[in-house]
């Protein structure tokens, strides 16, 4: 189908990807939530749409009018899931509602689809605030994410271990394709729906590559160091995603698909976020060679047209990509001027400290925006002085410096690179607590101060402590 120009009534939108690839889904309508309510809305991803929270737009989003002169979409894919491949999956609980201003908005919890298998369609409200905040929190760091327009809450019954109420997040993002797209076109042999969707993809969101001498091989390429830097950043920032399965891999290499996601609190390489990840195979310290494990998923589906050599050809980028990203991050974390390869061991053995000491990953990063590397009593000996290997480290860390001249610009630039505040799981707890008792206060004070995550406002002081020991207690997997 063509595109639809503006029509009476729906001003700035179209219909989008599924509609102009009809095999790409199934239209079904939303089955609205009870009694829908705001919970949590951006201001500034709603300014760029030019939407505002008014009723019309709380009964477009939650699913209870379809004033849009075209059906929502339910997409399929298959993918990669914990190593074994699925071979069919898809939008279970989510709809493609349209396109504004080159953005798709997606209502994830919209009811049941085709694709639900035994599911409900639903998405709770807890599970619903964390991926808001979420993407609303990695936007703010500088990292390549999914929005999230709003939180949509309601009264509608979900049960998962007990009851809960139904919930919908609107997702924001210029493409949903999923590395699992591919991989379905690949496996059920539809050749000719696998290179039209390329196709559509490279038009639509590669112009670059469409423009290159092979363009399905520039595209991978592209693929491959946009993924490459999204980890680097998970890593430099101490995000651990929880579920990398090729499913919830965007094709844009943006942060996509939250689940069990957690920041790091206590430094630990391995952590294991995800309850339902027995053998740590998502673990923080996997994700780099996951992405590439994932990417390699991806270039299978390109077999059709790449030989073996220009294919291992653009995956060998990931590494390069991944570390010149991670080194430029953590450089400037630490004030290294013109980070090297060779500053990997240096960052290493902080981390090694960090990890010895039971060290909080972010805030003692933060120390380095108050630091006088000159001084032998600063943040960051009170954090790791007591760790046997800190006074070598800290010769050596001093000696790479070679000595800062201007301290208060020097200790600015770090205050720009090191995040004052975090998404902490239990901060988000709190929040979801009292939305669940229908008090949306403490989320939105949360989202205002992760819309500013390198500012020290005292006003927000609060919320920069190192995590309380109850957060260890709290349980995040798969069900959601
Ligand atoms: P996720 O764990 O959210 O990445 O979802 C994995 C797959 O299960 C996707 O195909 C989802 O659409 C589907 N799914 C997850 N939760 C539900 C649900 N409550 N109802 C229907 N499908 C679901
Ligand atoms: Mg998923």
């Amino acid at each position: 189908m063509a595109e639809q120009t503006d029509r009476e009534g729906t001003p700035g939108w179209q219909p989008g990807i599924g509609h102009r690839l009809p095999w790409l889904g199934s239209q079904v309508r939303p089955a609205p939530l009870a009694n829908p309510r705001w919970v949590g809305w951006s201001e500034d991803l709603a300014a760029t749409l030019e939407l505002a929270p008014d009723e019309a737009t709380l009964a477009l989003l939650s699913g209870s009018v379809t004033p849009l002169p075209w059906t929502p979409v339910a997409q399929v894919y298959s993918g990669h899931q914990f190593g074994g491949y699925t071979p069919r999956l898809g939008d279970g609980r989510g709809l493609h509602l349209g396109e504004r201003h080159g953005q798709e908005l997606f209502l994830k919890g919209s009811g049941p689809t085709p694709y639900s298998r035994s599911g409900d369609g639903r998405a709770v409200l807890r599970s619903a605030i964390r991926e808001f905040l979420a993407s609303e929190a990695l936007h703010h760091l500088g990292i390549a994410t999914t929005r999230a327009l709003a939180v949509i809450g309601s009264d509608t019954p979900v049960w998962r271990e007990q009851q809960e109420t139904g919930a919908i997040t609107v997702r924001v993002s210029p493409s949903h394709l999923r590395f699992g797209h591919f991989e379905y076109f690949y496996y059920t042999r539809q050749q000719a729906q696998l290179a039209a969707l390329i196709e559509d993809t490279l038009a639509h969101h590669f112009p670059d590559a469409l423009a290159a001498p092979n363009p399905k091989l520039a595209w991978l390429e592209a693929v491959v160091s946009r993924t490459a830097e999204t980890v680097a950043d998970w890593q430099a920032f101490g995000f651990c995603h929880g579920v990398l399965n090729s499913d919830n891999m965007s094709i844009l290499g943006e942060t996509f698909d939250y689940g069990p996601f957690a920041f790091l609190d206590a430094f630990q390489a391995g952590h294991i976020c995800n309850h339902s990840d027995h053998q740590g195979r998502y673990a923080f310290d996997q994700q780099p060679g996951i992405g590439l494990w994932n990417l390699n998923r991806l270039a299978v589906t390109l077999t059709p047209w790449l030989s073996e050599e220009q294919l291992k050809g653009a995956l060998a980028r990931y590494e390069p990509v991944l570390v010149a990203r991670y080194l430029a991050r953590m450089g400037a974390r630490l004030g290294l001027d013109a980070p090297q390869e060779a500053d990997l061991a240096l960052i290493g053995g902080l981390l090694n400290l960090m990890e010895a000491a039971g060290a909080d990953y972010s805030n003692t990063l933060r120390s380095f925006a108050e630091l006088d590397p000159a001084s032998d009593d600063t943040p960051l000996h009170r954090r790791l002085a007591t760790q046997p290997g800190f006074d070598p480290w800290w010769r050596r860390y001093q000696a790479r410096l070679g000595g800062v001249t201007e301290l208060g610009p020097w200790q600015w630039a770090r205050a720009q690179a090191n995040p004052a505040l975090i998404l902490r799981t239990h901060l988000a707890q709190e929040a979801i607590a009292a939305a669940e008792q229908g008090d949306n206060a403490p989320l939105a004070r949360l989202h205002r101060a992760l819309c500013r995550p390198y500012d020290p406002d005292s006003d927000f002081d609060d919320l920069r402590d190192d995590a309380p020991s109850w957060s260890q207690q709290i349980t995040l997997s798969c069900s959601s």
